[in-house]
């Protein structure tokens, strides 16, 4: 089985350190994969820090891979060694259920296998994600890296980019439409680039004043500094949209007054502990909606990552050394992140 070198979390209380296990040998159907870079997300840090229920450690945190195929399964027919290839947030599903049959893994009636946690379909065993140096990944959960693309900036797109970019279609954000983007962080930023590449008028929420220039050049028509009450009075009743990336709890009341009649906010943000409940005035006078939204599938992730190819999106990155991660979680956490952290997976053959 192919030997693997990465970073793991051996319990919640515990900083990422080296960490070294097997790669199932790849199958028929399998693609093993050297990884090159794996961005840095949120809930990478949630999950290695046990914030979330039913963590299992050892974590090897890291859904937003690319990297290169050095081998593939004799029924492989998609790949072959060499192709520059993606793997986001999930490495396989049940394949059978009709949200599976939809293209919407993400739903996956019984349950997808996360690209770290697992758990495993059938064994419920754990899974490794990206913090490493490769990776066998079935073929249908490979997504191919368009042309033009580059590879490190490419790499967020596999979660932040999907997880904006499916709500934003869904709920059909575009011309004509004013839609507003809460928190400039991982997400946030690619909820900027996407919905403004879209066609729609982009009112950028933040509660850090000195982001309010790299919102415009993002792509905010507007930024609001969601601290101030007069900012935020001014917006009553105006977006037909927001999508809500922030990571921990927060009053939603003062953005659902934000929407027009029948506006919806959808939540992507997945704080540990919950919101405070939304008061119930605030959704009925206007028939105001909230919703949720996970990742995306498959299909719809390549999608995205033609629409990022045609229309030149990538994320602003800080490329780390794998050996400054737990650095980078604290800096995350201070919302101190331009606006992802991407590890260069070369690092790894450094000193720990
Ligand atoms: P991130 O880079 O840390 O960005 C979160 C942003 O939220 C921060 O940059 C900050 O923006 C804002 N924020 C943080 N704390 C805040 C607070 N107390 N009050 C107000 N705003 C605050 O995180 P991320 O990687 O984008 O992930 C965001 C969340 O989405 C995480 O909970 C993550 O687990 C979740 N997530 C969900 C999905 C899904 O499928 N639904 C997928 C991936 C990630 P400002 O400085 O601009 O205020
Ligand atoms: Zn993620």
């Amino acid at each position: 089985m192919p030997s693997a070198a990465g970073y793991a979390a051996q319990s919640a209380t515990t900083p990422l350190a080296p960490f070294s296990f097997e790669r199932r040998e790849p199958g028929p159907h399998d693609v093993l994969i050297d990884i090159l870079y794996c961005g840095v997300c949120h809930s990478d840090l949630h999950t290695a820090r046990g914030e979330w229920e039913g963590v299992m450690f050892p974590s090897v945190p890291g859904h937003e891979v690319i990297g290169r195929v050095s081998r593939t399964g004799a029924h492989v027919t998609r790949f072959k060694e060499g192709d520059m290839v993606g793997v986001g947030c999930m490495v396989d599903s049940c394949q059978r259920c009709d949200a599976c049959h939809d293209g919407l893994e993400q739903y996956c009636e019984n349950g997808f296998t996360g690209t770290y946690n697992g758990p495993e379909q059938g064994t419920g065993a754990n899974t490794y994600g990206g913090y490493s140096d490769k990776i066998t990944v079935r073929e249908e959960f490979v997504l191919r890296l368009p042309d033009g693309l580059d590879p490190a900036a490419a790499a967020p797109l596999l979660c932040a980019g999907i997880t904006t970019y499916s709500p934003l279609r869904h709920w059909k954000v575009g011309p004509g439409q004013k839609v507003g983007v809460v928190g400039l962080g991982g997400l946030g930023h690619m909820g900027v680039k996407l919905a403004h590449a879209m066609g729609a008028r982009v009112v950028l929420f933040t509660t850090s004043p000195d982001k309010a220039e790299d919102a415009k050049r993002l792509g905010a028509d507007e930024v609001v500094i969601s601290r101030d009450p007069e900012a935020m009075a001014a917006r009553k009743n105006s977006l037909d949209f927001i999508l809500n990336t922030v990571a921990a709890p927060h009053d939603l009341d003062a953005y659902l007054a934000l929407l027009k009649r029948d506006g919806a906010m959808v939540l992507v943000g997945a704080p540990a502990s919950p919101h405070p409940s939304p008061a119930v005035f605030n959704l009925i006078m206007k028939r105001r909606q909230i919703a949720g939204s996970l990742i995306g599938g498959i299909p719809e992730t390549q999608e995205m990552l033609d629409f990022c190819a045609r229309h030149g999106i990538v994320s602003d990155i800080e490329i780390i050394p794998i050996q400054q991660i737990n650095d980078a979680y604290e800096r995350m956490l201070k919302g101190d992140v331009k606006y992802r952290f991407v590890i260069d997976m070369a690092s790894l053959k450094d000193a720990a």
